[in-house]
């Protein structure tokens, strides 16, 4: 099997990646980063987000694997102090995949520019530079409401936990397929008028943002951030590709949401 890690870069998961590297050579693994069929990430959510981010393109053949050096993440529910059972598991064991939706935005453009299509792990944002953005909002191409605001966020259900919780919006446990959208400070009066409450759109639903008056934006997909200017439309909807991650053990999703938000838990490293 080959596998590659991906680190956060700080010297303790630098070093977690260099043992790991070598316990799992040792084993008889191929350590390829070109064409590897497990990722494993040793960092944070967001080295996840950056590890889910270079293998995009291979998600058919790629699965991933979380290792946290800080807190319990929503994508890490390995120790650092685990590392040696851990690498046992990937040696020895067929390894049993959970699967979980992604968000697909189509970024299309009124120039010449091509259309540009991504996947998110987590969400998309939606945002300007300076005051706010106005959007005629189209749910299956049927208009819904014109938007006025600081921006929208659009996201997974494995990313209802982090801005869009921040957001008031709900959060999906992954096994449904939706994408949720939620306001960011939209301004309500006699012109403007939106929804207010979180919207959670099933497969298929597309959720279209065109325009009406700056077509400059700032857009972020996960913890990537860009501008875009010339902007047409954006679109959004549950994507045809998942993500795939290794368990070895079950960590039910909301043990996760409870030990994360709820339980104070001590910090095992
Ligand atoms: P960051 O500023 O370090 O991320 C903010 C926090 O979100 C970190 O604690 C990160 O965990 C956590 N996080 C990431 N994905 C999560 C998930 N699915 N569920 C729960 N928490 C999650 O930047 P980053 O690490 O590059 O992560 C980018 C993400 O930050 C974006 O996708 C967005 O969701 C989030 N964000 C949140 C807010 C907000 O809550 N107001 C604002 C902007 C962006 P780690 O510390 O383990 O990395
Ligand atoms: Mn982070």
């Amino acid at each position: 099997m080959n596998f590659t890690i991906v680190s956060r870069g700080d010297e303790r998961s630098n070093k977690i990646k260099a043992k790991m590297k070598q316990y799992l050579i040792d084993f008889d693994l191929v350590y390829n980063h070109e064409n590897p069929d497990l990722v494993i990430s040793v960092g944070g959510d967001g080295t996840f987000l950056e590890a889910f981010r270079r293998y995009v393109d291979k998600l058919d053949t790629t699965a991933f694997l979380g290792v946290h050096t800080g807190h319990l993440g929503f994508y890490t529910d390995w120790t650092s102090n685990e590392i040696e059972k851990l690498v046992i598991e990937i040696a020895k064991t067929p390894f049993h995949v959970v699967e979980y939706p992604l968000l697909e935005v189509i970024i299309r453009f009124s120039g010449e520019e091509k259309s540009t299509r991504v996947l998110a792990l987590n969400e998309t944002t939606i945002k300007t530079v300076e005051g706010s953005v106005v959007f005629d909002v189209q749910i299956r191409g049927e208009h819904f409401e014109t938007f006025r605001g600081d921006g929208l966020c659009i996201s997974t259900p494995s990313g209802s936990t982090a801005y869009n919780k921040a957001l008031g919006g709900g959060i999906i446990h992954p096994s449904l397929e939706a994408i949720q959208v939620t306001e960011i400070a939209s301004i309500n009066n006699r012109v403007f008028r939106t929804i207010g409450s979180p919207l959670i759109l099933p497969k298929h639903h597309t959720f279209l943002l065109k325009p009406l008056r700056k077509d400059s934006f700032i857009i972020a997909i996960d913890h990537i951030t860009k501008s875009y200017a010339n902007v047409k439309s954006i679109q959004s909807r549950v994507a045809k590709e998942r993500v795939r991650f290794v368990r070895y053990r079950p960590f039910p999703f909301w043990n996760r949401v409870r030990d994360s938000f709820v339980t104070e838990v001590k910090r095992e490293d």
